[in-house]
């Protein structure tokens, strides 16, 4: 092989999501890859605009070398592991799964695939659809020094910074946390932005100044504006799913008898936030509770 080649592999890919979707279609590009999606035509549909082999059943994912799960949470993720081995899957496979999932069933997970000899990482990824279109992702990676090597290659075709964060379930450990932080830096700048509209200040200056300065974070200079101001609400990461991380850190900062009470607070906030907006809103309508609570709108808000 030259240098920089990759060895193809056979690749099962299991959920075509908002993420799912553009991951597979990246990985296609050096890897033969089957699709299985919950709903098939979206399966049907990725194999048609990028080449993939289309699966409508499980069993199909069996004879895999790697399979990759993106789904909502832990939970699925032990269903899938459960009917795919059950369906066949061979000793020496690695079951690479990039859901933000949780640590605790993540290890029962990989426990029981260990039993058939089927290698474990936990593999989330941060970077949202825009990462995952582009392949930019950032891959945190929790397993052997082993399966790191393997599941880095297989990577390679989806993100640019791949880092090995420790042993099974520290991937979902450092992702949890990560979007912890970003739902309170999330809900602070829109508590501050709000206080400074109700002062009658133009935004963009407001914003010209924080995001060059201090208080600057991803939610102000990248998240916010373009909704706050420009209009464009997009779906694109489901609030449910944020919440849900959000969950994941407290529970993990409480199981170790931590005393954290702003992860506490920001996972109260947000499912509070996801109650009033509904299972179908994007995260970023946070912002939107945070005015409603207020009898405010955002320039860029339309009356609902
Ligand atoms: P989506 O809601 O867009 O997609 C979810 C996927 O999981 C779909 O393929 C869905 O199938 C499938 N699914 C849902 N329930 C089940 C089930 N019970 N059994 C099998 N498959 C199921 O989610 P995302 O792609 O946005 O997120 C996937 C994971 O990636 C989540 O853990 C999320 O937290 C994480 N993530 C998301 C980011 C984002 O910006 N969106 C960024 C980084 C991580 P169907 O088509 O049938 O509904």
């Amino acid at each position: 092989m030259m240098p920089g080649e990759v060895f193809p592999m056979k690749i099962a890919f299991l959920g075509l999501g908002a993420m799912g979707y553009p991951m597979a279609a990246n990985l296609s590009r050096n890897h033969e890859v089957t699709v299985w999606n919950r709903t098939p035509e979206v399966a049907r549909r990725h194999a048609g605009e990028h080449g993939t082999t289309f699966a409508d059943s499980l069993d199909q994912c069996a004879t895999a070398d790697v399979v990759i799960s993106i789904v909502p949470t832990s939970a699925e993720v032990a269903e899938l592991a459960r009917i795919v081995t059950a369906a066949g899957l061979r000793s020496g496979v690695l079951w690479m799964d990039m859901t933000s999932g949780d640590p605790q069933t993540s290890r029962a997970t990989a426990a029981g695939l260990e039993e058939k000899g089927i290698r474990f990482v936990d593999a989330p990824v941060t970077g949202g659809t825009p990462g995952a279109e582009a392949g930019t992702l950032t891959i945190m990676i929790g397993g052997s020094a082993e399966d790191f090597e393997r599941a880095r290659e297989i990577c390679a075709s989806m993100g640019t910074r791949i880092v090995h964060v420790g042993a099974i379930g520290a991937g979902h450990a450092v992702k949890a946390v990560n979007n912890a932080m970003l739902a309170a830096n999330l809900w602070a700048a829109a508590e501050g932005l709000l206080s400074l509209k109700a002062l009658g200040l133009d935004l963009e200056k407001a914003l010209e100044v924080i995001n060059s300065g201090s208080g600057r974070s991803n939610a102000s200079e990248n998240l916010l504006p373009s909704r706050i101001i420009g209009g464009e609400w997009p779906l694109t990461f489901k609030l449910a799913l944020l919440d849900k991380d959000v969950r994941i850190a407290a529970s993990m900062a409480h199981s170790q008898h931590l005393a954290t009470p702003l992860i506490g607070l920001t996972s109260t906030l947000f499912t509070a936030a996801l109650k009033e907006l509904g299972a179908g809103a994007d995260y970023m309508e946070v912002a939107k509770f945070v005015t409603s609570l207020n009898g405010e709108r955002w320039p860029g808000e339309k009356s609902s």
